[in-house]
């Protein structure tokens, strides 16, 4: 059923009886043309995408837990287009017009928000290197504005701007970046790839890949044996597990990252703001929550869930910000599996096995990604042509060294990405 002010108003007239579950709850067949193994974000994308620009309907995702229970339902909702090298650039470019068509195109509330976004800087080295940043963004054709202090003043009184210790130089502020309601991504992909044909298979872990001559042939599940002619690989977090399935060790660790939620309170910060120096970001929620983080626990782990003294970091370093919030009240913190990869870029590529294809490497920034993600890797699969906005997320630039994207310029240490 498609929704609109015209239903809501209907079905609230007629007692609410008419509502839908938003997708089927199928068995497995047999066999499908495309197995998307994960029903993250990117995997529901993918999905959608196979089906709605390629046409394609043969196509399962299989999901070990609950659509959604991942990241896609754990980050902290950033969305930005605020990259600055080529290969970054185009991707997260083309990721950010298509979140502004987003609610349309799913005919779903994704509450995308686009407040804007500023990064903070705090000396004139990080000066340099944000006005260098806002430039590639504005070559890239969107939008960057370097502020001074005084135009951080304007927009954000309430911070701390007599801490002498990371003194506020100014911030390059990115107008059309913002948040959407992380849930609700998954749910829009989903109910959109359902509805246009595709098996959406929950509680069906994969255990094994099937490989005959080179070429994959199916998954082992825990719900039996599914054949395919086609294979993704889409689990984030526990990508290198997935691979070793099929035999393939990848350059990713994973790592845990923390986030924390405070109880509701009055509208109070109107932007998302980074803080770099201090390794801390916040935003405020729809329902008032203050949504803020900050940096990896710096162990490779599996456990979802983080350590306190990261949690006392990052509280320390929202404090030195913006004092203000030390009135307010955890609710909760989580923590979600990362995956790490070498120069802080993804990996949306075909492997040397014919039929199975990866898309991993996300590190912190895969929610914004996931629109451009699902778009370019349905592209790969359905064509075998990497799409032109992500030609550079090649898995054999980790071999040879050519065409690394280490946009932060932290070497290769998974965790410091
Ligand atoms: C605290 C936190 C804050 C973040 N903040 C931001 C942010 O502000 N902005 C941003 O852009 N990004 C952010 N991220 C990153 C972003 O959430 C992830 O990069 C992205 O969600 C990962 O892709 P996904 O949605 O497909 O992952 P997931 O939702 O984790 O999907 C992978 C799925 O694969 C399934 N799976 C795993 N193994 C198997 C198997 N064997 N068989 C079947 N299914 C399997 C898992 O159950 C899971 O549902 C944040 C992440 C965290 C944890």
């Amino acid at each position: 059923m498609r929704y609109s002010g015209l239903a809501v108003l209907a079905q609230g007239l007629t007692g609410n009886r008419g509502w839908r579950p938003a997708w089927r709850d199928p068995a497995p067949k047999d066999a499908y043309d495309i197995v998307i193994i994960g029903g993250g974000g990117h995997g529901l994308a993918t999905a959608f995408y196979l089906a709605k620009e390629h046409g394609l309907r043969n196509i399962a995702v299989l999901e070990k837990g609950y659509l959604g229970g991942g990241n896609i339902g754990r980050n902290t909702t950033i969305v930005r287009a605020n990259y600055g090298l080529p290969g970054n650039s185009e991707f997260y470019s083309h990721s950010l017009k298509l979140w502004e068509g987003l609610e349309a195109e799913l005919n779903y509330n994704v509450m995308h928000s686009q407040r804007g976004i500023i990064n903070l800087f705090h000396s004139d080295g990080q000066r340099d290197a944000y006005a260098r940043r806002g430039n590639a963004m504005i070559n890239q054709g969107d939008d960057a504005i370097l502020l001074d202090r005084a135009g951080v003043r304007k927009l954000l009184p309430y911070l701390d701007y007599e801490q002498t210790r990371f003194p506020i130089y100014g911030g390059l502020y990115h107008p059309r970046g913002g948040t959407a309601r992380h849930d609700a991504v998954a749910w829009g992909f989903a109910r959109g790839a359902d509805m246009r044909g595709v098996d959406l298979i929950q509680n069906c872990e994969v255990t094994g890949i099937d490989i005959e001559g080179g070429r994959v042939t199916g998954v082992q599940t825990s719900r039996g044996a599914i054949r395919a002619k086609k294979v993704g690989i889409v689990v984030a977090g526990r990508s290198s597990q997935v691979a070793a399935m099929a035999g393939m060790r990848l350059p990713i660790e994973s790592h845990i990252l923390q986030a924390f939620v405070t109880e509701g309170l009055k509208p109070v910060i109107d932007h998302v703001v980074t803080y770099g120096m201090g390794h801390f970001y916040i935003s405020q929620s729809d329902k008032g929550g203050l949504v803020f983080g900050g940096d990896l626990d710096f162990y490779a782990s599996y456990a979802a869930r983080g350590n306190l003294p990261m949690a006392e970091h990052v509280m320390e370093a929202g404090l030195t910000l913006m004092p203000m919030i030390g009135k307010a009240r955890i609710l909760r913190s989580w923590g979600g599996i990362m995956d790490m990869s070498p120069d802080g870029s993804p990996i949306i590529d075909r492997t040397h096995i014919e039929g199975l294809y990866l898309n991993c490497g996300w590190c912190y920034g895969g929610f914004k990604a996931v629109p451009a993600s699902g778009h370019t890797f349905a592209h790969l699969i359905a064509t075998d042509r990497p799409h032109e906005a992500a030609a550079r997320y090649r898995l054999d630039r980790f071999a040879t060294g050519r065409g690394l994207m280490d946009e932060e310029a932290k070497g290769s240490q998974h965790n410091l990405h």
